[in-house]
């Protein structure tokens, strides 16, 4: 055989670093690099190409007499992907750029191979224009070329990496559990796949591996973890996706302390890994009536204060505001907001109820109405409805809110309490935000504990878990279990916050197989459903079930902590838009007859004229 050696082309030759990689330590070096042609500058004589990759950019400099005369860097184009073979040299001084971190060094190139021509673009990659979401989803292949879309990528890997071997180190074992499996409630409507063997039954994805990592921890495997792909078919609000990917863990023989000590060590090592950013432990704790009270929210934005103040009682006496007084008698609630110095940002105009700001208020918060009250320079309360007070309740009202010369205090009432403190609490989150008075530089975690077990479902007039059904409860509680005072039961439940979001939740589990049992009795499962869906559960729970806890944290949401981003979206590689669908690949889409018959599925599809009209 002959072992005659052959020249490797340019295009085959193996790189010699990144592109972003390239420093003063490779001056005088011959390299070859490989990438996409992020901008051209071509200054007559000489050609500047800004070669980019997943690390960086690096300038190349195409010389008129190194480069022979064919004109090929005159030729290249944006997102032309290219070989080249140079030396790296130092930039003449005052040509450094200081914004990309090989700004001082420069490859003079030798040779130059065009891998692969790109068609004029959609949008540019080398800047942040106004081109719409759907546009850069359907050509997210380009998209993810972005400077940004690099960056997020890069942190969501390093929250992977950082997951899995800090987890390791701590004795978790990864595992995975099925995708097509049975219904987990997690509150959500499942997405269901056709099964063709058995005709007209159906997988469900998992909307978590809930059940699984209990059956691990039933059968011994005592510290487990996932990065678990997640799917709920929800109707999409904001900041949701179709699918999304959790930290999920679980652990044997521990207490809530226990789970929430390693979770939070977790974190800090993530937080450490993709920021620098050491985050202090033990992290504080609030109970959920505390967050709901004070913030109006499970998940409370602790960058700022305006705690919420609760004037009902206050307004039992003195008060002859109708509306106020209507509400306190059937049970409602007021609560108020003290905007510190809010005299100055809002005129009295601003606070009527036409105005571009109340409107605003009623659009974001759902508040039909608030009350409001300015305090004067003397300390006085002014506003249009203060002759309905008497003296004694306005001095109530500022002492209760702490309110000083200058203040605005907002009173929002209503006889659903729960709205009432969602409401008060997205009002406090749209003034910190439209009044810049959130401190962006700050990680404000908090976990949020005794959360209710049940909350009472209006509509459907039955108890719902706030958690899941295998959430355990404390001890003391069990005998309200099934009574009218279920709704008092707090469970072993723990979420954590952050700046507002929620980053995860979990709980210890009932691990007991009557326990759960009664349960399901009271959420309204009757043994037959509860048999039919979760025999396996209540099978295992029979086989000596240790105690156990564990939560989930949403990775994408971390993610999109981390880097700042706004939206989910920004920070998964092929999300969905709003609407649930991928502009790239047009999912979801039609099946053909074909494989619909072979489902045994008959797709009964409304015409959009048969639709009903919009009321
Ligand atoms: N399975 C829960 C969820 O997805 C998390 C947990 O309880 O561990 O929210």
């Amino acid at each position: 055989m002959s072992t005659q050696a052959t020249e490797v082309t340019l295009a085959d030759a193996r790189r010699s670093c990144y592109c972003g990689d390239v420093r003063e330590n490779h001056i005088g070096q011959r390299v070859v690099l490989k990438g996409w042609v992020h901008r051209r500058r071509d200054l007559g004589g000489i050609v500047f190409i800004d070669l980019r990759d997943r690390a960086g950019i690096v300038q190349l400099r195409f010389d008129p007499d190194l480069i022979s005369a064919d004109g090929a860097a005159h030729a290249l184009r944006s997102e032309f992907c290219i070989a080249v073979r140079g030396e790296v040299t130092r930039r003449p001084e005052g040509t450094e750029n200081a914004n990309i971190d090989s700004g001082t060094v420069e490859v003079v190139v030798a040779e130059i191979d065009v891998l692969s021509r790109s068609n004029p673009l959609p949008f540019q990659i080398d800047e942040r224009d106004n081109t719409s979401e759907e546009i850069r989803l359907r050509h997210r292949f380009l998209d993810l070329r972005r400077e940004e879309m690099q960056y997020n990528m890069r942190v969501r890997h390093q929250v992977y990496h950082a997951t899995r071997t800090f987890l390791a180190d701590e004795g978790f074992w990864e595992f995975e559990t099925p995708i097509l499996t049975k219904a987990t409630p997690e509150g959500a409507r499942d997405f269901l796949v056709p099964s063709r063997l058995e005709p007209g039954n159906f997988y469900a994805l998992p909307q978590s591996p809930q059940l699984f990592k209990q059956l691990l921890m039933i059968s011994g495997y005592d510290r487990y973890f996932q990065i678990a792909r997640c799917f709920r078919d929800e109707d999409l609000r904001a900041n949701r996706q179709p699918e999304f990917t959790q930290i999920d863990l679980e652990m044997a023989f521990v207490t809530m302390d226990d789970v929430i000590e390693v979770c939070e060590r977790l974190i800090a090592h993530i937080w450490k890994t993709c920021l620098g950013i050491d985050v202090p432990t033990p992290m504080p704790r609030m109970s959920y009536h505390e967050a709901m009270a004070k913030y109006g929210s499970d998940k409370p934005d602790l960058r700022f204060g305006m705690e919420i103040t609760d004037l009902t009682d206050a307004l039992r006496q003195g008060c002859n505001f109708q509306v106020f007084n209507n509400i306190i008698k059937k049970k409602g609630l007021v609560r108020a907001l003290c905007f510190e110095g809010g005299g100055e940002k809002l005129s009295n105009t601003d606070l009527r109820p036409e105005s571009k700001f109340s409107k605003q208020v009623n659009r974001e918060t759902g508040i039909r109405a608030y009350a409001w009250f300015k305090v004067d320079e003397n300390g006085a309360l002014s506003s249009n409805i203060s002759k309905f007070f008497e003296e004694d309740a306005l001095a109530r009202i500022k002492e209760q809110t702490g309110a000083k010369p200058g203040d605005v205090i907002f009173m929002v009432a209503g006889t659903d309490t729960r709205a009432v403190a969602d409401q008060t609490g997205r009002l406090r989150l749209l003034l910190g935000r439209e009044f810049d008075l959130i401190d962006k530089s700050l990680w404000k975690f908090c976990w949020i504990m005794d959360f209710p077990s049940f909350e009472w479902n209006t509509e459907e007039k039955r108890w719902d878990p706030l958690h899941h059904p295998f959430t355990a409860f404390y001890d003391e509680d069990m005998e309200k279990l099934g009574t009218e005072q279920q709704g008092e039961m707090r469970s072993k439940a723990y979420d954590l916050a952050l700046n507002g979001e929620e980053l995860g939740g979990g709980s210890i589990r009932i691990h007991r197989n009557d326990v759960q049992e009664k349960v399901f009795a009271a959420i309204g499962i009757t043994p037959e459903e509860a048999k039919e869906k979760f025999s396996f559960l209540l099978d295992a729970l029979q086989f000596g079930a240790p105690p156990h806890g564990g939560l989930a944290f949403g990775l994408d949401r971390i993610v999109m902590l981390l880097t700042g981003e706004e939206s989910i979206r920004g920070v998964i590689p092929f999300p969905k838009t709003q609407a649930g669908t991928c502009p790239l690949t047009n999912a979801p889409g039609p099946v053909s007859d074909e494989q619909l018959k072979e489902l045994s599925i008959r797709a009964i599809v409304k015409k959009k004229e048969d639709a009903p009209a919009e009321a």
